[in-house]
């Protein structure tokens, strides 16, 4: 027996972890910072911990109540009804259900490249094909909707990230909107803001629901509510919880009851509840990681000595020639990052925010290994 034909299908390239480069090395994991996954620098919220901690002699029991109270208070914080909010095993879970609610065999995607290897690969495991739209490396990889369009032809979903990933560009809420427009009425359009918080920028949320009293990002009347714009975000960036797998879509009222045929039946577990629910009331741990991130990659812009683009996430993308050689030459010297390689950018580095003395360390890392 075989699984089966598997070959169109590819491997997820995760960034690698200090404790594989440590023990590859032969060296201390202690020695090594780790900037190749846009993790949250300061760690886990504090709440969040104890929260965890709190609901671990719980764990007996399935998390209806917890599943519920997030789920409430998601809808509360973005101002949505509950049905809108798609609790999922990561921001990669949520691609899935939305592929699973919207892709029939044989249906397509569109999106990025370079870009986010999951979408396509969700899209597979769904049965979907995929097609790409090019971001322009030309105008220093503008977000455009001219670039979206120019390649659309009838996909079923089309992904947009936002902040971007690996580039750290946006999209207007405008370009959001005239895609959403330009596009089939049978088309999805997926905004990925797992980068979201990183920016002021509105999040295209603004374009599915009612209410514009809760971000601003509704500001200008005249806009018409959409059936067919979806939001994602995650609790792995800005809330330090890659670890326990939560994210969320924010999902248009007329077809959000879609996600009971589609979930499965606990789509976040408890402990992952628990402790989404206590980060998100901590808003002294967000506003001090979004800071940092701030200045980290101003930092990054004003004293690398190679090209960094702008960005408006919690990692900078930047120009090295060889990409492979510099991030073995950094990981020599203790600073991992991403060499992106696999985003089909040989010449560039992405390198996640970290602390000051981790971000200090590692534009003093690269520096040198430029100059040598
Ligand atoms: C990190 C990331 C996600 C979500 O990651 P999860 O850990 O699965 O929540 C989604 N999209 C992009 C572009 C990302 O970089």
């Amino acid at each position: 027996m075989q699984p089966r034909d598997l070959s169109d299908h590819a491997e997820y390239q995760a960034g690698r972890g200090i404790e594989e480069v440590a023990r590859e090395l032969g060296r201390d994991p202690a020695e090594f910072v780790k900037l190749a996954s846009n993790e949250n620098p300061l760690g886990p919220s504090p709440a969040a911990i104890a929260a965890l901690e709190d609901a671990a002699s719980d764990v007996h029991h399935y998390p209806t109540a917890a599943h519920a109270d997030l789920t409430a208070a998601l809808a509360d914080e973005w101002g949505v009804a509950d049905e809108q909010v798609w609790l999922a095993n990561g921001g990669d879970g949520v691609l899935d259900y939305l592929h699973r609610a919207t892709l029939a065999p044989g249906d397509d995607v569109l999106v990025p490249t370079p870009g986010f290897s999951y979408y396509g690969m969700s899209s597979r495991f769904h049965h979907g094909g995929v097609a790409e739209y090019e971001i322009p490396r030309d105008d220093g990889f503008d977000l455009t909707a001219d670039c979206v369009l120019d390649a659309y032809d009838g996909e079923r979903v089309v992904h947009l990230t936002s902040p971007h990933n690996p580039t750290g560009g946006r999209f207007s809420l405008d370009d959001v909107e005239t895609i959403a427009e330009e596009t089939d009425e049978e088309t999805l359009v997926v905004v990925d803001e797992a980068y979201g918080e990183f920016t002021d920028a509105p999040s295209a949320l603004g374009l599915v629901r009612d209410r514009d009293d809760v971000d601003g990002s509704r500001p200008s009347a005249g806009r018409a509510k959409r059936d067919d714009v979806a939001v994602l975000r995650t609790f792995s960036k800005v809330y330090g919880l890659a670890g326990v797998r939560l994210g969320y879509g924010l999902v248009p009222e007329a077809w959000a009851d879609a996600y009971a045929r589609v979930n499965t039946p606990f789509a976040a577990s408890a402990l992952a509840c628990a402790a989404g629910l206590a980060a998100l009331g901590d808003e002294e741990h967000r506003e001090a990681t979004v800071e940092t991130a701030a200045w980290a990659r101003e930092y990054m812009r004003a004293e690398l000595d190679a090209p960094v683009f702008e960005s408006h996430a919690n990692f900078v993308l930047v120009e090295v020639g060889d990409a492979a050689g510099v991030a073995e030459a950094l990981k020599h010297r203790g600073v991992i990052v991403r060499d992106c390689t696999s985003f089909g950018l040989d010449d560039c580095v992405r390198i996640t925010c970290g602390t000051r003395e981790e971000t200090e360390r590692a534009v003093d890392a690269l520096n040198e290994v430029l100059a040598a």
